[in-house]
């Protein structure tokens, strides 16, 4: 772990004034930090029967697919508006400056998944409150909450569903 925290890069004042930014693309190019990444989420899940990881636009992609490979599960995206083809359900959520929201495929999920939702970074949480919300509306049997760095003075888990089961690699 402390080998992944170190090829994280802490950026300050981005992308405004006041917030530190984790960028975890310094851990991804680094062959043996991506293969601990990939490695140690998956060691979370192994023996869970899951079928579907569902990675949120755009981060989320990075660990949702290696996570979806390692578990031999299939990897479904949650994206920004207008951006998947067919026919889609979405959830809309409060961002500090007015309201964004994410879709996924109406036929993505169903009742026999078993899912893990992944996104890079736990801030706040609304990002994957909005998604939880979206993925519960479709019925899988179990939903696992997953993140690769957690940031626990925002306590973002306090906007997840209580019953949400969370899980984070790196918690600062
Ligand atoms: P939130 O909805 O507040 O939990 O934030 C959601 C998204 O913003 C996550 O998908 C992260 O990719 C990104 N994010 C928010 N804060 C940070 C941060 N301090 N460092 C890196 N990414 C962040």
């Amino acid at each position: 772990m402390e080998y992944i925290k170190s090829k994280i890069r802490e950026v300050p004042d981005y992308p405004s004034k006041g917030i530190l930014f984790y960028d975890l693309t310094t851990a991804f190019k680094d062959p043996r930090a991506l293969h601990i990444i990939g490695w140690d989420l998956s060691q979370l899940y192994r023996d869970k029967g899951v079928t579907k990881v569902v990675g949120i636009e755009s981060r989320g992609f990075i660990g949702g697919s290696i996570l979806a490979f390692e578990l031999g599960a299939g990897f479904v995206p949650a994206r920004k508006p207008g951006k998947l083809p067919a026919d889609t359900v979405s959830a809309s959520y409060q961002k500090e400056y007015g309201v964004d929201t994410i879709e996924m495929h109406r036929d993505a999920i169903g009742p026999d998944d078993i899912v893990v939702l992944h996104d890079d970074v736990l801030a706040t949480g609304g990002t994957m409150a909005a998604a939880y919300k979206l993925v519960k509306s479709m019925n899988p049997k179990k939903i696992y909450v997953n993140f690769i760095i957690e940031l626990t003075a925002l306590n973002g888990r306090a906007n997840l569903p209580e019953e949400a089961d969370v899980t984070s690699l790196i918690k600062y």
